[in-house]
């Protein structure tokens, strides 16, 4: 079929397939378990139900702003003050349809095809297509010292002629890793220096453990508004447990923004504005809801570590936020697509596997779900992988016979 050659080099979002697959499994009352989730499994905020439902009743959901809605923006600009003592006006803000969509238009706004974007590996699985989309070339950079730590000179080593933008998420989807103040700083000013393009993905920047304090980028610049090429993204999704309203933001230079805003009005309109008015609610109402996610994310990765640690094969660090740890299981199998493969047949645990986000051998475990979930899935893991557990194993009322070695 002659499809464009864009559609051709891009595959679908493995999560998002796994997601499908889980449905699909539940659906047909199959026992199984998803710990390759990456939403937090509390409800959203009241004031963000109250708010959207609020303008539902009203009848008039109309058009808005391709860049959001002006309560939107004063939230994001209050937010950016609070988390980031950075004064914003609204032309430095975009609101946009999740995350995913902020990082995809401030990509398309600064990149010409065939010019190259770095970012840290191991990476979320979005980074590589989204370069794609817009015939960019993607360069991660895995860090050499083997760490889920990049230094600095990780980053240098991959600058060249045709490097336009760096993309740095930390806390890191998959890793849990986040990445020392030093580093970011270091980043900032380089990226300033050279005159590249950095894209801050801060949306898990709040769900961090054991007394970390969010990093601020902007400590780091020496560049005003209008001069400065970082664009800090984030969002809603996570924090707030609001994965389904697909709201997102980006805070950049007004041209920059513009420039988005235009890119986005042509692709989307902008995001539905009863989401939008969600996220206001989200944003300016009672925020207790993100310590207690916080805590309890906490809790959960204490608890999967735990586990993992009492596996002979599993290698795996504490992960410092998100709620993801990434685990080497590369003495069972080196092929992770074959190992979560496995999991998923023998045991219905769904991971995901290591070789998506740039790195073969490991899998991606979520503790975002319940307690019982972790237990529950990490044990099944355990009898699928051991060679020394029990020859059966019930889950409910089936018994599952190991007949492989
Ligand atoms: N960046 C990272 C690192 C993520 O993990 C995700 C979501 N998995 C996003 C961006 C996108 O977030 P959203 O759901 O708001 O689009």
């Amino acid at each position: 079929m002659s499809l464009s050659l864009i559609a051709k080099s891009i595959k679908a979002s493995p999560t998002l397939k796994l997601n499908e697959k889980f449905a699909i499994l539940k659906e047909k009352g199959d026992p199984v378990i998803h710990l390759g989730g990456g939403e937090p499994k509390s409800k959203a905020p009241m004031d963000a139900m109250l708010a959207a439902v609020a303008l539902l009743n009203s009848g008039e959901v109309r058009y808005a702003p391709a860049d959001g809605i002006p309560a939107l923006k004063q939230a994001i600009i209050r937010y950016t003050e609070e988390y980031y003592e950075r004064k914003v006006k609204p032309e430095h803000v975009i609101a946009s349809s999740g995350a995913k969509q902020a990082i995809m238009v401030a990509l398309q706004a600064v990149l010409n095809p065939q010019e190259e974007v770095i970012f840290p590996a191991p990476y979320w699985v979005s980074y590589p297509d989204m370069a794609k989309l817009i015939g960019a070339i993607p360069v991660p950079a895995l860090p050499e010292d083997g760490t889920f730590y990049p230094r600095f000179k990780d980053i240098e080593d991959r600058v060249g002629s045709y490097t336009k933008c760096v993309i740095i998420n930390s806390p890191n989807n998959p890793t849990g890793a986040m990445y020392s103040e030093e580093f970011i700083a270091d980043v900032v000013e380089f990226c300033e220096k050279k005159d590249i393009w950095l894209i801050m993905d801060d949306i898990y920047h709040r769900l961090i453990f054991d007394g970390r304090k969010p990093i601020n980028c902007y400590n780091y610049t020496k560049k005003k508004d209008e001069n400065s090429k970082l664009i800090v993204i984030n969002g809603v999704s996570k924090q707030y447990a609001m994965t389904g309203y697909r709201i997102g933001w980006a805070v950049g230079n007004k041209k920059v923004i513009e420039a988005m805003s235009n890119i986005q009005g042509h692709q989307t309109s902008g995001p539905s504005v009863v989401l939008q008015k969600a996220a206001v609610g989200a944003l300016n109402g009672i925020q207790s809801g993100v310590e207690s996610l916080r805590v309890t994310l906490e809790n959960n990765r204490n608890i999967m570590i735990d586990l993992l640690n009492s596996f002979e094969g599993v290698k795996v660090k504490k992960p410092d936020g998100t709620f993801y740890c990434f685990a080497d299981f590369s003495a069972y199998e080196k092929d992770s697509n074959k190992l979560s493969a496995f999991l998923i047949d023998k045991v219905q645990v769904l991971t995901v596997p290591g070789k998506e986000f740039g790195l073969d051998g490991y899998l991606r475990l979520s503790y975002c779900g319940g307690i019982k979930d972790i237990q529950e899935g990490i044990e099944r893991m355990k009898w699928a992988l051991d060679p020394n557990s029990p020859n059966e194993l019930y889950i409910g009322d089936r018994k599952l016979v190991r007949d492989w070695s």
